[in-house]
């Protein structure tokens, strides 16, 4: 003979067509079949049926440890590129400019090279064209610091003149691996120079709004902030470009900027 069990059967209950009728039975339903479920033993969902994962963790390692633990690599690297003489950059730098914002985000913005204010403060983004930046950044529904924030080269040129090829080529040395840690869904290139280190300029045509690839991330090339400052004409066409990555992101405006 099997045991029965004394608790009810779980019945689902009538669902009505009025949508706030709807809602209020799908929370009462969904409540009373978790009670349900706990009555026969249950213990809650599995963690991966409430969250994805960022791809960092898929080795086993918890959320916070694998961020824990791609802090503490980029911490590295910021503190090699801090003593770093691999191209004659560094001989002008007052301070070493690897970063900020966080690194457990899906998007990332890679900028061209320090100027003035980053170069005295030792971060990216933190004068006028950072501010723009800013407000772009929280127009798409992020915190400010919510997204991580880099540059193709570390250290500032002189006269804020574009990166030498050979110059960005030796900070790859830094971006590569600073990349590949934060393995976001989307990179956002600030001007030419960054899209052009990504590979994402095409031979010929338009590069603005094209989307391109860096191994395997999605990179969405768009006008650069200082650029904007001086031609703000141009910040519609980028709005679309923020707005496509949102798209991509499957995240929604916030209610406010559509
Ligand atoms: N312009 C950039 O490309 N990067 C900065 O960090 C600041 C200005």
């Amino acid at each position: 003979m099997t045991a029965k069990s004394t608790k009810p059967a779980y019945t689902r209950p009538e669902v009505s067509s009025e949508p706030e009728n709807e809602l209020a039975s799908l929370i009462a339903s969904t409540r009373e079949l978790l009670l349900w479920e706990q009555s026969l033993g249950a213990q809650g969902f599995p963690e991966s049926e409430l969250a994805v994962p960022h791809a960092r963790s898929a080795g086993g390692a918890s959320p916070s440890e694998a961020v824990q633990d791609c802090q503490a690599r980029l911490q590295v690297l910021a503190d090699e590129a801090a003593a770093c003489s691999r191209c004659e950059l560094s001989k002008g730098r007052t301070k070493s400019v690897f970063a900020r914002g966080t690194p457990d985000t899906d998007l990332v913005f890679v900028g061209e090279g320090p100027g003035y204010h980053e170069d005295q403060e030792g971060l990216p983004f933190v004068g006028r064209a950072g501010q723009l930046l800013d407000r772009m950044i929280t127009a798409m529904g992020y915190p400010r610091d919510g997204v991580y924030i880099c540059n193709v080269v570390k250290c500032r040129p002189p006269e804020n003149r574009t990166p030498l090829p050979s110059e960005a080529a030796a900070c790859a040395h830094f971006l590569v691996p600073q990349l590949e840690l934060v393995q976001p869904k989307v990179i956002v290139a600030l001007g030419r120079c960054a899209a052009e280190n990504l590979q994402c300029v095409p031979p010929a045509g338009r590069w603005r709004g094209v989307w391109g690839e860096w191994r395997g991330v999605p990179v969405m090339p768009t006008y650069h902030p200082a650029f904007l400052l001086r031609s703000p004409q141009f910040k519609k066409p980028v709005w679309e470009d923020l707005q496509a990555v949102l798209g991509v992101l499957n995240r929604e405006l916030p209610k406010r900027a559509r």
